[in-house]
């Protein structure tokens, strides 16, 4: 959906207005020196809000004019120039393939929404900005009671309650189409590891313009670490491979799944630094290592799986005969499992918690991180005058 509170927050992507410090200040508002002003010490010029003329909106600085999709519920804030290879999260068959339903997440995908919550503790009020919201299936939990959601990706694929309940940006995170402190909170979840090390500086620089001074931002991603007990998980998924193999389970999924990660960050310290560009600071973090999770998820759960579907492989097909995308809202989905799995996957879910219950304290490296903006008095006397 387009909420008039969404409408206050959006702006041109890649214009900055031309007020700001003595560097950054320029004499027009515009997209000249993008990324030099954008990462100003003084936390830079604000974006160029969006003028509303009829069904468009349209950037007084570039004249660019951004499509309202308010049939298909989102809007259309994508740079229209060129900021980077964009993934193929943006295919259409990908995530049909990941087979997403709105169904509240179970298992390890609960495991990381229940972090991102404990840690985040989004308020009664607040809004919260889901960076790479995907199909939108995090972002709908997240948006309950009194707390709203927001979510923003690049490929427009999103579950139909998405586009009805929580606002909806087709954008890129390197160029976050948001005003200053649109925000008092936003998390990444499973986004990073897509990047180069060039567009996660971004998008963390980006997320800190878009968020409050006292804004939170919690991320879920992984360093190239491994703990002792990550050996383990190496040992289920040689296993899971080879009965894949001899087609007892689908372990092509869990490949593409991985398929396009460039793992840009190479250690916590590593991390903690490109954070500190980009003016935060990691205040609180937890490790993922996983022991239940690789037993049952990763092995017994996609045999059962499997033996439910039959043993042909159901997505061995020829890349060249993919059918077009359907036209109009490009919404995905397929139909929520039924209430016995659900009951099962929520039992399981219990089981799966024992491993951050065990874990989360031994460092390896997929880790949920929670991290605050560092105030911009500290962050300018880093900076030589
Ligand atoms: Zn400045
Ligand atoms: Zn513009």
């Amino acid at each position: 959906m387009i909420s008039d509170a969404l409408r206050e927050r959006l702006a041109c992507p890649l214009c900055l207005e031309a007020q700001g410090c003595g560097s950054c200040r320029r004499d027009a508002p515009g997209p000249a020196d993008y990324a030099a002003r954008a990462a100003c010490a003084c936390g830079g010029p604000d974006k160029v809000r969006l003028e509303v003329t009829g069904k468009t909106l349209r950037c007084p600085a570039c004249a660019t004019v951004y499509p309202v999709d308010a049939e298909g519920g989102y809007v259309d804030l994508v740079p229209r120039t060129s900021v980077g290879e964009v993934t193929q999260y943006a295919d259409h068959e990908f995530h049909e393939r990941l087979h997403v339903t709105d169904a509240p997440p179970v298992l390890s995908a609960r495991i990381k929404v229940d972090m991102m919550l404990g840690m985040l503790r989004p308020r009664p009020g607040e809004t919260v900005l889901d960076l790479g919201c995907g199909a939108g299936k995090f972002a709908l939990f997240t948006g309950r009671g009194d707390v709203r959601a927001a979510g923003v990706d690049v490929a427009p694929f999103f579950l139909p309650r998405a586009t009805r309940e929580i606002d909806l940006v087709l954008g890129d995170l390197r160029r976050l189409p948001f005003r200053k402190a649109a925000y008092p909170c936003a998390y990444s979840m499973d986004v990073l590891e897509h990047l180069d090390e060039p567009g996660v500086a971004e998008i963390l620089l980006e997320a800190r313009r878009t968020l409050s001074p006292q804004g939170r931002l919690f991320v879920y991603t992984h360093a190239m670490e491994s703990s002792w007990i990550a050996g383990f998980q190496r040992f289920v998924n040689r296993l899971a491979k080879r009965i894949g193999q001899a087609g007892f389970l689908d372990h092509e999924r869990e490949a593409m799944r991985k398929s396009d990660h460039r793992n840009p960050i190479r250690s916590h310290e590593h991390f903690d630094a490109l954070a500190a560009t980009a003016g935060f600071v990691v205040t609180r973090r937890r490790y993922y290592n996983v022991v239940f999770k690789a037993v049952i998820e990763d092995l017994l759960l996609r045999i059962v799986e499997q033996a439910r579907n039959g043993k042909a492989a159901p997505h061995a097909h020829d890349h060249g005969h993919e059918p077009p995308a359907p036209a109009g809202p490009r919404t995905i989905g397929g139909p929520p499992p039924g209430r016995f799995a659900f009951f099962v996957a929520q039992a399981l879910t219990l089981l799966l918690k024992v491993d951050v219950l065990l874990f989360s304290r031994v460092r390896t490296g997929p880790f949920f991180g929670l991290m605050v903006p560092v105030p911009r008095t500290e962050a300018r006397s880093d900076t030589p005058a």
